[in-house]
């Protein structure tokens, strides 16, 4: 395997301030205030950011309206999707730099940051594709006379973008990607714990050739997500993140009836039957929950192993989960890293204490890591809990960290029930080598994704989403863009 090699720290943080982006240029808050963003490896503090309040979003949203009836909204399809296409490779060309930025927000592992390139590429060149294919259609009508009808589809308008901290630039291209494609204008807020990258991908939309007020980037804190979604200029939110907050925006945008797309929690179950191929399930059921420090959405966090293996897998699984590299993000052999700040350790090790006392047993794991190297961040071992009961707070609740539930099954029927006895219904995987088995399961599993043999994939091509309190909506896909275009019905009498 070639050797990765550790970029230098990106020349944007020898600046300490970093000014919100509207309307092209870098804008402090109208209040002046600010917010910090730490490195949750050591701590150290990496910037302070501009912390925007009401006002702000008033001011983003009324430059991406101007920006509409600018020269963005003459613009033809054609040229959307060339600017797009230089989006794409400035992306890729600048991807270490906004790699490296994550690194050090978020603290993943840049052996995973850096893993993000050809998906940011592949998903601009995706949708830069689609530009061009938006069309309405000539359709037939019954009405008497000679009467044609056709339909236009057009940019809904602004659209205010989000995001969750958990993947930040790979968020911000996604979400990017079908506003830019429709002709459709962007406020994005981006986690208040992972900013900086945002910022970078909004310069690197001005030097692709983005009109001025088309891409803004509002950086502040819950109340501004809140502001945007309740902004009557707005006209659709899509919004990544909890399940709590997502019920907040569905209430916020009701009173100007913004079209809404939510992409929300998870609590996925991963199925191994004992026919599985084992060498390839035990490490791949590992990493859908111990990748990204278990901060993934859709993370196989409910492990049900069917009982003919379930000792062999879980002592497998253990054995193999002990040899994961846990520590500096910047170390190209670190596999998992910190989770993102020192409330979202508390949350998890609150899970770990009260899954204890509830009477799960750790097969391995169960702590937050300390000595040298570990001090200064927010390092919790990868745990697994066996014992757990289905109506258990581990088994039901969204932990959004390294743990990892395993629960014992004998048939396909009874997995299936207690597998979709959730409220969520974003990921799912299956292990087996029987194609029947395989099927049944993926008609019967109430998920937007079901992963057969594999876990985690994704592509610009295919569509993702949640059932239930995993939201609704699908991101990517050759659907997604229609969520960005109202359909306009056009009649002409020709008699
Ligand atoms: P979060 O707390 O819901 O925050 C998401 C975004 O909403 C942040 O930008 C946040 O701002 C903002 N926000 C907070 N309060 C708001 C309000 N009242 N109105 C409008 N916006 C508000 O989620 P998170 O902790 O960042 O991310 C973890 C969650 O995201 C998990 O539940 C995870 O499952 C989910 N997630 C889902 C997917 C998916 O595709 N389904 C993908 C990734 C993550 P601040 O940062 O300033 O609080
Ligand atoms: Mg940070």
């Amino acid at each position: 395997m070639m050797q990765l090699t550790i970029p230098p720290r990106p020349i944007l943080l020898e600046t300490l301030e970093h000014d919100m982006l509207i309307d092209g240029r870098r804008v402090p808050a109208l209040s002046g205030k600010r917010f910090e963003t730490r490195n949750p490896a050591t701590g150290e503090l990496l910037a302070t950011i501009a912390h925007g309040g009401a006002e702000d979003v008033d001011r983003a949203v009324k430059a991406a309206r101007a920006a509409l009836a600018g020269p963005w909204g003459r613009m033809k399809a054609v040229e959307r999707q060339r600017i797009m296409l230089r989006l794409a490779d400035l992306v890729e060309e600048h991807f270490e730099e906004l790699a490296m930025l994550d690194t050090l927000d978020l603290g993943a592992p840049y052996s995973r940051t850096i893993m993000g390139k050809a998906r940011a590429g592949a998903l601009l060149r995706y949708y830069a594709g689609q530009a061009t294919l938006i069309a309405g259609e000539t359709l037939p009508n019954g009405a008497p006379g000679d009467v044609l009808s056709h339909t236009l589809k057009e940019p809904i308008g602004v659209v205010a973008a989000i995001n969750p901290w958990n993947g930040p630039i790979g968020m911000s291209v996604w979400k990017a990607g079908p506003v830019l494609a429709s002709g459709c204008t962007l406020v994005m807020k981006p986690a208040e714990q992972t900013p900086l990258s945002a910022l970078r991908f909004g310069e690197l939309c001005l030097e692709a050739g983005v009109p001025d007020g088309v891409v803004n980037i509002l950086t502040g804190l819950g109340d501004a997500g809140a502001a945007l979604s309740a902004h009557p200029g707005v006209d659709k939110i899509a919004f990544t993140g909890s399940t709590g907050v997502g019920e907040k925006i569905l209430h916020a945008a009701a009173a100007s009836m913004k079209r809404v797309t939510v992409e929300l929690g998870g609590k996925s179950p991963n199925i191994v039957f004992a026919d599985a191929d084992l060498d390839k399930a035990v490490p791949a059921a590992a990493m859908a929950v111990f990748a990204n420090a278990g901060q993934i959405c859709s993370a196989g966090t409910r492990l049900f192993v069917q009982s003919a293996i379930h000792d062999e897998f879980m002592e497998r699984l253990a054995a193999f989960t002990r040899t994961i590299k846990v520590g500096d993000p910047l170390d190209p052999t670190t596999q998992m890293g910190p989770v993102v700040s020192a409330p979202q350790m508390d949350k998890i090790l609150a899970f770990i204490a009260g899954a204890n006392m509830e009477g799960a047993r750790p097969l391995t794991g169960g702590t937050r890591m300390s000595g040298a190297g570990y001090d200064g961040g927010y390092f919790i071992e990868p745990t697994i809990f066996t014992h757990v009961a289905d109506d258990m707070t581990i088994a039901r609740e969204e932990i959004f960290g390294p743990v990892l539930s395993a629960f014992r099954f004998e048939t396909v029927e009874e997995v299936l029930a207690r597998a979709n006895a959730t409220e969520f219904g974003l990921g799912s995987g299956v292990w087996t080598r029987d194609l029947a088995t395989a099927h049944r399961m993926a008609r019967g599993i109430r998920a937007g994704s079901v992963w057969v043999n594999c876990y985690q994939m994704l592509d610009p091509g295919v569509p993702f989403g949640g059932y239930g309190m995993s939201g609704f909506g699908r991101e990517s896909g050759p659907h997604h863009i229609e969520d960005y275009l109202e359909t306009k019905a056009v009649w002409i009498n020709l008699d």
